[in-house]
């Protein structure tokens, strides 16, 4: 029906990091947001943050195919939420972000995040987990890259 995998503040707290973090203007953001992880050496965790872009690509993974379905919207946006964490995948950083961007006539985009192109400022808080595991593993049925714990 489930898993998990237990985070225990008692006994985390003092391998836990939180960073604040700003990237730069007009760098790419899950290209940054990678960088910091393996520079921090950040295998597990969650993201979350504000911000502004001037494109942004989503995919929709579509169930009965299993493919993703790119759309770029090449506009000026705010990023009114960016939700994500941080696992790994073999042994590489795997991010899974998911962004809602609000349009100049304040309608909203969003979806699971490809890329997004930083345009004013992108202002993040990133919890680490540093003694917990979070794996991931291809799964067949779903076409998605699940947790593995
Ligand atoms: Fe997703």
């Amino acid at each position: 029906m489930y898993k998990y995998t237990k985070v225990d503040q008692k006994e985390l707290l003092p391998f836990n990091s939180r960073y604040i973090v700003s990237l730069d203007n007009h760098v790419e953001l899950v290209e940054a947001l990678a960088a910091f992880c393996r520079k921090k050496g950040i295998k597990a965790g969650q993201i979350s943050g504000i911000g502004a872009v001037s494109e942004a690509t989503f995919r929709f993974l579509d169930p009965a195919t299993k493919q993703y379905v790119d759309k770029t919207f090449a506009e000026q946006m705010e990023i009114t939420s960016i939700a994500g964490n941080i696992s790994e995948k073999d042994g590489q950083v795997y991010l899974h972000i998911h962004l809602t961007c609000s349009r100049r006539d304040y309608s909203c985009v969003g979806g699971h995040l490809l890329s997004a192109r930083i345009n004013g400022a992108c202002e993040l808080l990133i919890d680490a987990f540093h003694t917990t595991f979070v794996g991931r593993y291809a799964d067949e049925e779903t076409g998605l890259n699940l947790y593995k714990f």
